[in-house]
């Protein structure tokens, strides 16, 4: 069951508005053939490539020699290709991880895109439940007609900042 972004109140697939507070739950979907269609696929691709623990689609989608990262899990210092390293050794204990992504909003800017929406993601990873919100903003470097993730910025909003440098929280979120 899907979740309200502004209130989380559980909502139905097939709604259009939250029945709590009324905010708008359907994207204003990109219009197939356009580069913001195409640019969200790549980054649905990515999401899709750590849900089905496949690290090889992941590194498709990604300009290995240029990426960058700011990881909303440790370490959170900017890392360069090793963090796709070091994610792929997470994919092998993670399960059932199940997300949902709102609040798209992608600029093309030229040669480059820019991406941000915000997730919320589940599952555990060796045996240790989460359930996090996160904000992310990529930028995407076009070459010829494909889109490759150049940046990524994933940080979490607030109420889901794990207590005392714990990396996860255990207890569901009541936003
Ligand atoms: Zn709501």
């Amino acid at each position: 069951m899907p979740y309200c972004p502004s209130c989380g109140a559980e909502v139905r697939e097939t709604d259009n508005f939250c029945r709590r507070c009324g905010a708008r739950l359907k994207e204003l979907e990109y219009p197939p053939g356009t580069p913001e269609a195409a640019v969200k696929s790549v980054i649905i691709g990515r999401i899709e490539g750590i849900r089905r623990r496949d690290p090889e689609a992941i590194s498709k989608l990604i300009d290995r020699d240029r990426y960058t990262k700011f990881d909303d899990w440790p370490p959170y210092e900017l890392q360069g290709p090793e963090a796709l390293d070091r994610e792929a050794e997470a994919l092998r204990v993670l399960k059932e991880y199940t997300y949902e992504t709102m609040n798209w909003k992608i600029n093309i800017l030229g040669d480059l895109a820019l991406a941000a929406l915000t997730i919320r993601y589940r599952g555990t990873i060796r045996d240790r439940s989460f359930d996090l919100r996160s904000r992310v903003t990529a930028v995407l470097a076009r070459s010829g007609d494909e889109w490759r993730i150049v940046h990524e910025h994933w940080s979490r909003f607030p109420e889901t900042q794990a207590p005392h440098g714990e990396t996860i929280r255990h207890r569901r979120l009541g936003w």
